[in-house]
């Protein structure tokens, strides 16, 4: 389109000199040429203004373009979404706020229990659990002592201590297996009928023997052993109270609130409890009474007249 323009403008510049030339070139010739005269100049005006205003016009904003949109593309490029991705998943990092080395996320709901107050029985001899008391969901052992036939606990302590001697294991404790867990009223009565035989066979009368036998062992109906809640677990080849002297003991003590568990015969508590130390034996009572009693250093008599006097 311009080409043709520019040509016309041309034709159009050069036709009046040729005529010019034409009309004042000496000779005969110009005789020839009168009749193209006048009108053509009159067409001249109305085809350069057009022309030279719409060529800078249009070639201005064709460079301009180019740099408006590279901004623009750029942009969606840097998407943000992608960074801030990370920062919602960052919350659903739980830390292990107890720092098991084991993954016992399975074990959870039995340490910590629904039913929270659920398992606060306490059987002392002032609060005997009754002859015919017998639990109704109890489960074996699976830490049972090889050498002994199976043991059994009420199912959320069973699996409790499942998850208890795992992580144990896990923390360098060798060896320990539970000797004894859920006694029946006629397994106790058997236990120490047969105990008070042997101390009067040593010379001792009926009510000696029967009186010094329950400071070791309780008196039938009387066992905590009888709710399904208490285990004895050790590495010895029989109870004793060196088992505090490991590493094993020491462990198990201080960390058995975390699955659930208390120490129940504490060796500064034997006015209360009526019963010697006894590092071997442990009571479910559920985690979040366990750290509890564990904080407040209490015995579990100590820990129920605390609840009834501070609701
Ligand atoms: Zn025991």
């Amino acid at each position: 389109m311009k080409i043709i323009r520019y040509t016309a403008l041309i034709a159009a510049l050069i036709m009046p000199l040729m005529l010019v030339a034409c009309v004042g070139a000496p000779g005969a010739e110009s005789s020839t040429h009168p009749v193209i005269t006048a009108p053509e100049p009159e067409t001249l005006p109305p085809i350069t203004p057009v022309d030279t205003s719409d060529g800078p016009e249009t070639t201005e904003p064709e460079t301009t373009e180019p740099q408006t949109t590279e901004p623009q593309t750029t942009e969606p490029q840097t998407t943000e979404p992608q960074t801030t991705e990370p920062q919602t998943t960052e919350p659903e990092k739980d830390p292990d706020p107890l720092g098991f080395k084991e993954d016992l996320s399975a074990y959870e709901k039995y340490m910590d229990p629904e039913d929270r107050d659920g398992y606060l029985i306490l059987v002392n001899p002032s609060n005997p659990v009754g002859k015919d008391h017998k639990p109704t969901d109890l489960e074996p052992l699976v830490d049972t002592r090889p050498d002994r036939s199976k043991r059994y606990m009420r199912l959320y302590a069973a699996k409790s201590l499942e998850a208890f001697l795992k992580e144990a294991r896990a923390n360098g404790c060798k060896d320990v297996t539970v000797t004894s867990a859920y006694r029946s009223y006629d397994s106790q009565k058997e236990i120490f009928d047969g105990d008070v035989k042997k101390l009067m066979e040593k010379g001792y009368s009926e009510e000696e023997a029967i009186a010094i036998e329950r400071k070791d062992t309780a008196y039938p109906g009387e066992s905590e052993h009888q709710t399904g809640l208490a285990v004895d677990m050790h590495n010895l080849g029989a109870a004793s109270q060196r088992f505090a002297e490991t590493f094993e003991a020491k462990w198990l003590e201080e960390n058995c609130w975390k699955f659930g568990f208390i120490l129940r015969y504490m060796p500064d508590k034997e006015d209360i409890t009526t019963y010697v130390y006894e590092p071997w034996h442990f009571r479910y009572v559920g985690r979040y009474h366990a750290k509890r009693i564990y904080d407040l250093h209490m015995c579990l008599e100590e820990y129920i007249e605390y609840l009834e006097n501070n609701g």
